[in-house]
């Protein structure tokens, strides 16, 4: 039986790890389907993480983290959890993809986010085709050529930025004409001559032919329609919380749940079931930021330590 078992590897499960077995718990496993470093690593930059005052990209911020964080025991699994559910001892039940069961003491989900679909037609026809939601990752195939980039939150503004150093035009499709991103954000991209702003318009299609995407027709408050021909069209709409792990058999959550899926929990990362925490994107009013994910993280590891311990 494992003390405490992590799900997600992103700055909350990390951190958590680390707090947790700095603190003196032997037994921890932190599950992560994929490398650790979660969700930041697919970004082309972050600055806004004290005592990193360089700019650097989301892989190199996360680097050291692992090394660091597993220094003091934190093992890692690389092994999708595809269900947590609580036993009648007071334990919890790990049901991993392809079968494998683990069984702990405590449980901290660190599950993040992932991107949200904006649901045109042709997203999905197109996706890996043209279609991404990842600039770092798809930036490059459209190096000196033309690109949109969908969406008004900080997500869509930075990488509409970073597209820019790599593409000839980058066109910003947003459905209003104001956005939510960060004020300093907005400010360099209005001042970006190579990012034309395309307001107030809904994406009406996405085309294309076998070889891949040709554009995207978009449709303006007056019904007339504009194409904006484009091979690459990278969607930025937001983020969907990953909380499907604590669904259980009759389709209610293990945990209480606000309507919006977010894990409910308080000040100490506790949900409404004992020695369950969540931590990071996945929890409500969740900042979504790195340095929220690791002070949340640390929080859990730390109450997951005083629940084993008593
Ligand atoms: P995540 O980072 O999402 O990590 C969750 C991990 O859990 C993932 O690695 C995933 O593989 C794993 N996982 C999920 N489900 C399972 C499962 N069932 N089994 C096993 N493993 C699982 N924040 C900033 O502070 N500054 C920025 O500049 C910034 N820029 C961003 C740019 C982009 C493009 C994006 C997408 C986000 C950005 N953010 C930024 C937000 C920041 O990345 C997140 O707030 C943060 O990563 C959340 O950390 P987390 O640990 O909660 O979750
Ligand atoms: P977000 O803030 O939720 O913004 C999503 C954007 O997509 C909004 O502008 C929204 O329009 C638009 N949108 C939503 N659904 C759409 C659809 N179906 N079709 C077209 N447009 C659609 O998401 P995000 O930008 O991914 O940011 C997520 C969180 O991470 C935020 O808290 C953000 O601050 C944080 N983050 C921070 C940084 C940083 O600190 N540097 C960087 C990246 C992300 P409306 O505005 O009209 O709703």
């Amino acid at each position: 039986m494992l003390d405490l078992a992590i799900i997600g590897g992103g700055p909350a499960g990390l951190s958590a790890g680390m707090y947790a077995t700095r603190g003196g718990l032997k037994n921890v496993v932190m599950f992560e389907k994929g490398l650790p470093g979660g969700q930041i690593t697919s970004s082309s930059e972050i600055e806004n993480y004290p005592g990193s005052p360089q700019i650097l990209s989301g892989l190199d911020f996360m680097a050291s983290w692992p090394e660091q964080c597993m220094r003091f025991g934190l093992k890692h699994a690389m092994d999708e959890v595809s269900r947590v559910s609580k036993k009648a001892d007071g334990s919890f039940e790990l049901s991993l993809l392809g079968g494998k069961v683990e069984n702990a003491k405590s449980v901290i989900i660190a599950t993040g986010s992932t991107p949200k679909k904006a649901n045109f037609e042709g997203e999905v026809e197109f996706f890996g085709k043209g279609v991404s939601t990842c600039a770092t990752c798809d930036g490059f195939f459209y190096k000196n050529k033309e690109v949109i980039a969908l969406g008004g939150g900080d997500t869509a503004l930075e990488e509409a930025l970073y597209l820019s150093h790599i593409c000839s035009k980058v066109y910003l499709v947003h459905r209003r004409d104001s956005f939510r991103a960060s004020p300093s954000t907005i400010e360099k991209v209005k001042n970006n001559p190579k990012i034309e702003l395309v307001l107030n318009v809904t994406v009406k299609k996405a085309y294309g032919d076998k070889m891949g995407l040709n554009g995207l027709i978009v449709v303006d408050k007056e019904g007339k329609e504009r194409d904006i021909a484009v091979p690459g069209v990278f969607v930025f709409v937001g983020m969907n919380v990953n909380n499907a792990i604590l669904k259980q058999e009759d389709g209610s959550f293990l945990c209480d749940m606000d309507d919006n899926g977010n894990v409910i929990v308080d000040l100490n990362m506790k949900t409404s079931i004992a020695g369950l925490f969540a931590a990071g994107d996945i929890r409500i009013h969740a900042s979504k930021q790195v340095v929220c994910a690791a002070g949340d993280g640390a929080t859990a590891g730390i109450q997951a330590l005083e629940y084993v311990n008593h």
